[in-house]
């Protein structure tokens, strides 16, 4: 029987550059390993007009339910700045016992230490009663378009369902352990452009300033309480992030302003309902005013069950502490995935991620290899 290694995936992970949208090989090493360990594999390509074609992998063992899904992305962000990493981002080399390149982190090193998992789980159990799946995108740091959503419209329509679902993003503050992601918060982007006549300040008579109006709904936006958040969730909050006029001149009513403010919401609120509620506001100051709004989703919530509790467990088990169950951070890919089963997240360290010099402790991957394994193993418990 094959025993994968999770350094040695990891590190040739990494040495395919898969920055978003390019795949550079990543599902390649990926299918050879699940290959192996007698997946079936498919690949699932997606485009669209105007977007580049994206590549995509589910693989499954088994044809029984339950089906354990893992999900995640080969792909990376950009270097960014890489005169100044100390290690080649792509060369994934082992220094001062921890693997250094982009993904190492976010979330390559996570997808090598469930495979390794799953190898272990094999070796030791043979065969089992369920399934296990992977479900890996190569465009979730991209605009997210031709990855998730769409391979799981494909699952749907070729009567594959998933039961379970752990995402393996890295959602650990400071040790793996720390923190799993049962849920997210949703968050709405928009843009508030409010237009007025330009005009001499000596003579407003003469000019409509739209800053006063803007300041008004600004104002009332800001004045009202959303919520007070619930038991997994903290209050949603509105964040102006620019207020914008470009007027230089101090003679100079200008002619418009524009404000840019995000919400991130808690599951009191929806994205349909806060757009309502920030038009009524803005109408009811009045005036001529544009307003862009765009949400990148509705925030999810996993309530504790079965998942939480074999994730709760396994870290007990192996780290000797308690997880703590959040829905804190920014979103991922589990926003879509919680329309088909429940979802929650857990994997690396997050400290390092999208950062220069991205790394995971030979340690970390080690510990994270054997919570997955235990994860497998209370999953699918006298399920032989
Ligand atoms: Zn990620």
């Amino acid at each position: 029987m094959t025993i994968i290694d999770a350094v040695k995936l990891t590190q040739d992970l990494i040495r395919c550059p898969s920055v978003t949208p390019a795949d550079a090989g990543a599902l390649d090493v990926l299918q050879a390993a699940l290959g192996d360990l007698g997946f079936a594999c498919r690949r699932l390509p997606f485009s669209e007009d105007g977007t580049a074609t994206i590549d995509n992998l589910y693989a499954r063992l088994g044809t029984a339910a339950p089906n354990f899904c893992f999900a995640g992305h080969t792909d990376v962000v950009p270097v960014g700045n890489e005169g100044q990493w100390q290690n080649d981002p792509f060369a994934g080399e082992v220094k001062d016992s921890a693997i250094f390149g982009r993904g190492a982190s976010d979330m390559k090193g996570a997808i090598a230490a469930f495979v390794s998992a799953v190898s272990g789980f094999i070796e030791t159990n043979g065969s089992f009663d369920g399934s296990i799946s992977f479900l890996i995108t190569g465009d979730e740091e991209g605009p997210a378009i031709n990855g998730t959503i769409k391979m799981l419209d494909w699952l749907e329509k070729n009567g594959e369902k998933l039961d379970y679902c752990l995402v393996g993003e890295p959602t650990n503050p400071d040790k793996v352990g720390d923190m799993a992601k049962i849920g997210r918060r949703g968050s709405l982007n928009s843009s508030l452009t409010v237009k007025g006549v330009q005009g001499h300040v000596a003579y407003p008579d003469l000019a409509d300033n739209p800053i006063p109006r803007l300041v008004k709904m600004l104002g009332g936006l800001l004045s009202h309480k959303l919520d007070g958040g619930n038991d997994h969730f903290q209050p949603s909050n509105l964040e102006i992030v620019s207020i914008d006029v470009g007027n230089s001149a101090s003679n100079v009513i200008p002619a418009q302003a524009t404000a840019n403010f995000n919400i991130r919401f808690n599951n009191e609120q929806t994205d349909d309902g806060l757009q309502d509620w920030i038009r009524s506001v803005c109408d009811g100051v009045g005036g001529d005013y544009d307003l862009n709004m765009k949400a990148s989703g509705d925030a999810f919530l996993t309530p504790p069950g079965r998942l939480s509790t074999v994730i709760t467990d396994a870290v007990k088990k192996v780290m000797g502490q308690t997880v703590e169950l959040s829905t804190s951070g920014g979103t991922s890919d589990a926003r879509f995935i919680k329309n088909h089963c429940p979802v929650s997240e857990f994997g690396l360290v997050n400290k390092t991620m999208h950062k220069v010099d991205e790394c995971v402790s030979l340690e970390e991957l080690d510990q994270l290899t054997k919570i997955y394994s235990e994860i497998l193993r209370a999953f699918f418990k006298g399920r032989k």
